[in-house]
Parts: structure tokens; C-alpha cells; sequence
């Protein structure tokens, strides 16, 4: 399967991401002072590299750190367009959960099932690792998840994922009533399943203290480096608006913004998520909606819906809508739409809060296939394109990814390089024209059947 094409590559039109698009009032930019943190200088001249990886989310930052470790001699150069952190790596809602990548596996052999358990952990397992190695502060708190059901239908689907999940030696707990009111109060929740696997954290501060990590292993990072054209070959040539790299192997980790450069076009399609942050609750708000525990809060509103308690009180919550523009447009900027959607879902939450004011809007790009299903692996006639893609939720999903690149560089053949995310065939997602309607199709079947 060839996921690229150079004919799509050398359109100069096509000036990659529109990057800049974006609200920038990201609460998590701010809580990371990223205004006054040290971007680095863009690529300029010529260089050469072992490896070239574009992109500064976790994909790209996981992989420049387990490939140093696993080839502490070559040279390794990461070019992001923005700063590190700036995509989605630094605007998402802050979930980690650890069994992101179970799904679709009740039917497999036992043993295999225990295996994909311990690789689905093997991505917050990093982040700890990175916590505690290297004194990352990213808010990290490992409290567990608690899904809420908002009518009966979505009882039944958590009484299922309780079921599954026990196929898989993980416990979880579901509540109802009294019991539920001991994790939240909201006259919305009929019902609740506590999951004591997975962490919330402000992921900017994470994607920020990886790139000082990276650094620190002796990755060369250029940042406000917009990588316009890629000419894959033998040696890679990668152009940016200053400069340019040669590199034998390139990484390409740009998520959502792969087709900008004539990557996997018909496979993976972006989707943007919107996000709001209150301001911080008082003590007495707090006890008046019970969410004493600080997990995780998803729910059912969409297929990932989410909210997280910050450390500074406030309620971030996001994902009413998962919003696809024609032509896989990266975002029309500030859809204002979805985030009244959000602010109307909030206070149906907790009309308890009403009157609570929103501190923050902003938004972020993703990526779907039609499958769900994320994917990472080597490509290109040369066997020497290394990517991950399509991880709609992926914070835990691309640290995995970063490492199964490098085990993959390595030619190792391990439970990893054999996932059943390496390599695999992307569904096709339909004509550009009309993937409007297959993504519409898909997102359907994924609500309701999936
Ligand atoms: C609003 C939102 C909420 C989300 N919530 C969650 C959540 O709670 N939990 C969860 O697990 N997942 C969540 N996700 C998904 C998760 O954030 C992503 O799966 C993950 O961050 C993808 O990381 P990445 O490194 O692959 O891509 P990105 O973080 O998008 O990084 C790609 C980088 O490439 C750079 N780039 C792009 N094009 C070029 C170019 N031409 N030249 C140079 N650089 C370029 C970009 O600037 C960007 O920094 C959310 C996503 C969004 C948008």
C-alpha cells in the first residue's frame, strides 16, 4: 500500500498547515507559561542527519527519545512548524487512559489479549517513566476515569464495557444513585462505571518538558520551521521555509496535518475538537457538584466526550462535537458553534454552576480513519519512512508509537513491531468531495453500532 505521492508533494500550492489558524487562548499554553518559554531558532542552510523527524507532538518527541536511547550515536533532528507542543500534543483534554489501545480484541487468544493489555499500558507507563527519570511536571495525577451514562441506552454500554473490561483482568465499578453521588452529583448521570486505570494532566506542560527532555538526550530541535516539501527517496530531502535537511530515514509525525504534505490523503482524514476552561470553582461549587476524587470525567454525549478538574479549579471539559470541514480543511478558526454546544452541555451537567464564567475557548485538530483505528509502521520504497497516524485520542497511543518506531528502526521483531496497529491496511475514506459523507457515515456507525 503506498500512503503518499510525490506528484501531491510537489504542488507548491499546497503550503502546509495552516497552523495558525487556531484559537490561542488554550488554557493549558497559559497554566505552561508558554509565552514566556524559549522557542528555538528555525532550521536555516543545509544540514544532513541520520534521521530527520518532523513534527513536535508526543509522536515525534517519543520517537526522537526512544530512538536516541536505542542509537545513542545518530544524529537526530526534529523540525516542528509552531513550537513543540502546538498541535494537538498541547491542546487536547488531558485524558490518559491507559487502555486506549484493548479495543476490538475480545475475540483474540487470552494470551495475546494479556499482551495487548501490557503494550496499551506501555504509554502512560513512559509518561511515569519520563516523570520520574527526568522531573517532568506536567500535573500528572493518576486518579482513574469515571464514565457517566446520560439515558438508558448508555447504561447497557457501560454495563458492557464493565463486562469486557473484566475479560481483560481490569476492574472497574459501576455505580448508581447514592453510590454514584459519592463520585459526582449532576441530575444528568443515571449512572457511573469507575475505572481506576488512566491519569489526567495538562498536556502542553508535557509537551514542553519532553522537548527539554529530548534536548537533554542530545536531539537537535528546530522550532517555527515549516516543512514545505518533502521528497522522499534513498536520502530524504525535507525543505522548510529557511532551510532544508537531507536525512536517510525521516519520521513523520505530523498527525493530522499529513495530507498538507501529500501523506496518507484518502486514509486519514482530520477532525477538529473544541475546548472551553471555566474559571476556578469555589470550594463551595466543588462540594455542590461532589467531584471530590478528580478522575477523568467522559461521557456519552459524543462517542469522547471528556472533562477534567484542573489543578487551579477550574472545569475543562471538550468534545461535543467532533466537527470534519470539507476538503479535510484543518479548521475555519473559531467555531463558535461547538463551543456553545460545550457551554450548554456544561450547565446541563451542573446547573448548580450556572453563572460560572468561561475563561478560555480553543480548539485543536485530530485525526480519524474510518476504522478508529490508529496506525504506525515504515513505508516507502526504501522501507524507510517511519510514521504513526490517525490517533484520535492518543496520548498515551503516540509515547507507544514513538517506541514501536524505534523498535521498528531497530528491525526487531517483538510483541511490539507485531501489534496489530504496525503496518496495517488504513480503510480508504472515500473521494476527497464527498468524504464529508463517508466520515458523516462513519462517525453514525461508530455512535450507534460501534
Ligand atoms: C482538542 C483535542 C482534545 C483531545 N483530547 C484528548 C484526550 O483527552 N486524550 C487523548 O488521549 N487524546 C486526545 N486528543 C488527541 C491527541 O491530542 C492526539 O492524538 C495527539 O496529541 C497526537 O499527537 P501527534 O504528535 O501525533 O500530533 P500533534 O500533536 O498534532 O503534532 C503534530 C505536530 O506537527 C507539526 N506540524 C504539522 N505540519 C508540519 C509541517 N509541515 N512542518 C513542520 N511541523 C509540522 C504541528 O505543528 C504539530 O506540533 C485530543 C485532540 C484534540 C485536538
Amino acid at each position: 500500500m503506498k500512503y503518499f505521492s510525490r506528484s501531491h508533494n510537489n504542488d507548491k500550492n499546497l503550503r502546509p498547515p495552516d497552523l495558525y489558524e487556531y484559537f490561542v487562548d488554550n488554557f493549558w499554553f497559559k497554566a505552561a507559561d508558554l509565552e514566556n518559554q524559549k522557542i528555538n531558532e528555525p532550521l536555516r542552510g543545509s544540514h544532513k542527519a541520520d534521521v530527520v523527524i518532523v513534527g513536535g507532538g508526543y509522536t515525534g518527541l517519543s520517537a526522537a527519545y526512544h530512538i536516541r536511547e536505542k542509537f545513542p550515536d545518530k544524529e537526530v533532528l526534529l523540525v516542528e512548524g509552531a513550537c513543540c507542543g502546538y498541535g494537538a500534543s498541547g491542546r487536547n483534554g488531558g485524558f490518559c487512559i491507559a487502555t486506549d489501545l484493548i479495543r476490538n480484541l475480545e475475540s483474540v487468544d487470552p494470551e495475546i489479549r494479556q499482551k495487548n493489555v501490557e503494550i496499551s499500558y506501555y504509554g502512560m507507563n513512559f509518561i511515569k517513566r519520563m516523570i520520574a527519570e527526568h522531573e517532568i511536571d506536567c500535573d500528572f495525577e493518576e486518579n482513574g476515569m469515571l464514565g457517566v451514562a446520560l439515558n438508558d441506552k448508555q447504561v447497557s454500554e457501560l454495563e458492557e464495557y464493565e463486562a469486557r473490561l473484566k475479560k481483560f483482568g481490569l476492574e472497574s465499578t459501576l455505580l448508581r444513585g447514592d453510590q454514584l453521588e459519592t463520585e459526582i452529583i449532576s441530575p444528568r448521570f443515571k449512572a457511573g462505571l469507575v475505572i481506576p486505570h488512566g491519569a489526567i494532566l495538562n498536556p502542553a506542560k508535557l509537551a514542553r518538558e519532553m522537548k527539554r527532555v529530548v534536548e537533554e538526550c542530545g536531539v537537535v530541535v528546530k522550532e517555527r520551521s515549516v516543512v514545505t516539501r518533502i521528497t522522499p527517496g534513498k536520502v530524504h530531502h525535507v525543505e522548510t521555509e529557511l532551510g532544508e535537511v537531507q536525512a536517510p530515514v525521516l519520521v513523520l509525525a505530523v498527525n493530522a496535518y499529513a495530507h498538507k504534505l501529500g501523506f496518507f490523503k484518502d486514509r486519514v482524514f482530520p477532525v477538529s475538537v473544541f475546548q472551553i476552561a471555566t474559571e476556578p470553582l469555589s470550594q463551595s461549587q466543588w462540594d455542590s457538584i461532589g467531584w471530590q476524587n478528580r478522575r477523568g470525567l467522559y461521557d456519552m454525549r459524543t462517542k469522547f466526550s471528556y472533562s477534567i478538574p484542573s489543578t487551579d479549579g477550574r472545569i475543562v471539559i471538550g468534545g461535543s462535537d467532533f466537527t470534519y470541514y470539507a476538503n479535510d480543511a484543518i479548521s475555519s478558526g473559531n467555531d463558535m458553534y461547538v463551543t456553545k454546544i460545550i457551554k450548554r452541555d456544561l450547565f446541563s451537567f451542573f446547573p448548580q454552576l450556572e453563572g460560572l464564567k468561561i475563561d478560555h475557548l480553543w480548539g485543536g485538530t485530530t485525526t480519524y480513519t474510518l476504522d478508529r483505528t490508529p496506525s504506525v509502521g515504515v513505508m516507502g520504497e526504501d522501507q524507510n519512512i517511519y510514521y504513526g497516524v490517525g490517533m484520535s485520542e492518543g496520548v498515551p497511543t503516540t509515547q507507544t508509537f514513538g517506541r514501536i518506531i524505534a523498535d521498528l528502526m531497530a528491525g526487531e521483531e517483538n510483541d511490539y513491531t507485531n501489534h496489530y496497529t504496525v503496518n496495517r491496511d488504513i480503510p480508504y475514506a472515500g473521494p476527497t468531495g464527498l468524504r464529508k459523507y463517508f466520515v458523516k457515515g462513519g462517525i453514525w456507525v461508530m455512535e450507534n453500532l460501534g
